[in-house]
C-alpha cells in the first residue's frame, strides 16, 4: 500500500495513534479530529491589466477551547483545504504544547504570489479579510505570515480589518511591521526558538553544536535565519542550503550571510560562487549532523528516510515528515525535534506582540529573547522528559502534552457534557 501524503490525513493518523496511547475519550477524539469550523470564500480582484480574477481561500478554525484560534495564512499555487486543515489543527497542538493561550487555526489562499505585482498582492490580501473579517478578531482568531506572506501583508490585512470594525485594531493579526504594533524579535523568531531547541537536543546527545555541520532545505524566513543563527550563535557549519530552484554544498561551509545577499540580489541560492550544486532530495540524504527540513511538508517520508544520516532533525516546515519515516527515524536512533516543538517560537514572539497590542506595552529585544528562550526550553524539556517516562518518539510525547491540555480545557468548560444534555436520554 503507498503511504498517504494528505496532511490531513496524517494530521488525524497523528492524534489517532496519541489517541490511542493515551486512552483518550473516544468523545472528544472525534471532536478533534476535525475543524470545529471553516470558512471558503472567492475572492475577486482586478488585476493590473484590468481584467478580473477570483482567487479561493479558506480560513480554518480548529478548536479554540484554551484561546482565540492562532496561525498563519499562507499564499501558495498548490494549496489545498486538507493541507490548511492539518496546519489549523497543529497549531491547536503547537500553542498547547507552548502553553499559550491560544487554539489552532490557519488560513490559505490559492495564488501564486512570484506572478503578482505589489498592487495585486495588496488587493488580494484587502480582497481576503474583506471575506473572513466576520470570524477573525483579538478575541477570535488573530492571523500571522507564514509561506509567502509578510510583515506587509500583514499590516494591508490589518488596516482593512480596521476598516471595517471602525478603530485601528493592531492586535487582529501579528507579524505585523513594528510602525503599526509588531513585536521586536517576531522576524527571526521561528528560527531562533528552533537554534534553542537544537542546542538542547545536542547537549543530550552529547554532540558540541560547534563541532556540527549543518544542512537546510528551504532559504525562506525560517531556512534563511536558521541558517545565520546555527551559524552566529551555535558556531555550526553550514555546509548546505537550497531553495525551490535547487540547493547548494560545500564541504569547507557556507557563509550564509553571504549566501543571503546573493539570494536577495538574484532571486535564488543557486549559482552561489564557490558552492556545488545540490538537489532539494540530496540535501535530505547529506552526512550531516543536524538537517533541517525548513520548506514544504512531507518531504521526509517512507521512501527516503532509510538514506537520512542527520543526527537531529529540527522540523522547522510543518509537517514535514510523515508517519511511516517517523517510525524509520525513531528505530534509527535520529533525534526528531517534532515541528510542533522545532517552529514554535514564531506562534510564541506572536503571542508576545499581541500581549503588547492589548496591554499598549513595548518589549525590548532583550525580553523578547528571554522569554522565548524560556518558553522554548520549558516545551523542549516537558516533551523529552514525557518521551522518556513513556518510552515514545519526541512527537508522540509532544502530542501527549499538548492533546492533554487541549483536553483538560475542553473537559473543564463543559464541552463534551454540554452535549451530553442534548443528547435523547439527556431530555427523558
Ligand atoms: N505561521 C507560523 C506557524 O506555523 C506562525 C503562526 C503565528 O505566529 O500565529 O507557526
Amino acid at each position: 500500500m503507498t503511504e498517504t501524503l494528505n496532511p490531513f490525513a496524517i494530521a488525524q493518523a497523528q492524534l489517532d495513534h496519541v489517541a490511542a496511547h493515551m486512552k483518550l475519550d473516544p468523545g472528544l477524539h472525534s471532536l478533534l479530529r476535525e475543524p470545529r469550523r471553516e470558512l471558503h470564500v472567492s475572492l475577486p480582484v482586478r488585476m493590473d491589466d484590468g481584467t478580473v480574477r477570483v482567487f479561493k481561500g479558506f480560513r480554518v478554525q480548529h478548536n479554540d477551547a484554551r484561546g482565540p484560534c492562532k496561525g498563519g495564512i499562507r499564499f501558495h499555487p498548490s494549496e489545498t483545504i486538507d493541507a490548511v486543515r492539518a496546519l489549523a489543527a497543529w497549531m491547536t497542538w503547537k500553542t498547547a504544547l507552548l502553553d499559550l493561550p491560544f487554539g489552532g487555526g490557519k488560513g490559505g489562499v490559492i495564488c501564486d504570489p512570484s506572478l503578482m505585482s505589489p498592487s495585486e498582492l495588496e488587493r488580494l490580501s484587502r480582497a481576503y479579510i474583506n471575506e473572513v473579517w466576520r470570524i477573525i478578531g483579538p478575541e477570535r482568531d488573530i492571523p500571522a505570515p507564514d509561506i509567502f506572506t509578510n510583515p506587509q501583508v500583514m499590516s494591508w490585512m490589518m488596516d482593512e480589518y480596521s476598516k471595517h470594525v471602525g478603530y485601528p485594531v493592531p492586535g487582529v493579526v501579528t507579524g505585523k511591521p513594528l510602525s503599526v504594533g509588531g513585536s521586536v524579535g517576531r522576524e527571526d523568531a521561528t528560527a531562533r526558538g528552533g537554534v534553542v531547541v537544537v542546542r538542547e537536543a545536542s547537549r543530550q546527545l552529547g554532540l558540541d553544536p560547534a563541532q556540527s555541520r549543518v544542512a537546510i532545505q528551504g532559504f525562506g524566513n525560517v531556512g534563511g535565519f536558521a541558517a545565520m543563527l546555527s551559524k552566529d550563535i551555535l558556531g555550526s557549519d553550514i555546509v548546505a542550503v537550497s531553495d525551490v530552484y535547487g540547493g547548494i554544498y560545500s564541504a569547507q561551509g557556507l557563509d550564509p550571510h553571504a549566501v543571503m545577499r546573493h539570494r536577495q540580489k538574484t532571486g535564488s541560492v543557486t549559482g552561489f560562487p564557490g558552492a556545488e550544486p545540490i538537489t532539494n532530495e540530496a540535501i535530505l540524504e547529506l552526512d550531516v549532523d543536524v538537517l533541517w527540513p525548513a520548506a514544504l511538508e512531507s518531504v521526509i517520508t517512507g521512501a527516503n528516510a532509510g538514506r537520512v544520516k542527520a543526527k537531529i532533525v529540527a522540523e522547522a516546515a510543518n509537517g514535514p515528515t510523515t508517519p511511516e519515516a517517523d517510525r524509520i527515524l525513531f528505530e534509527k536512533g535520529v533525534f526528531v525535534v517534532p515541528d510542533l516543538l522545532c517552529n514554535a517560537g514564531g506562534v510564541t514572539v506572536s503571542h508576545f506582540e499581541w500581549v503588547q497590542n492589548v496591554t499598549g506595552l513595548k518589549w525590548d529585544d532583550a525580553q523578547v529573547h528571554r522569554e522565548l528562550e524560556r518558553k522554548m526550553l520549558a516545551a523542549f524539556h516537558e516533551t523529552v522528559a514525557t518521551a522518556r517516562a513513556q518510552k515514545v518518539d519526541n512527537r508522540t510525547a509532544a502530542y501527549v502534552v499538548a492533546v492533554g491540555r487541549v483536553a483538560e480545557a475542553m473537559r473543564v468548560r463543559g464541552w463534551l457534557q454540554s452535549y451530553m444534555c442534548l443528547a435523547p436520554e439527556a431530555k427523558e
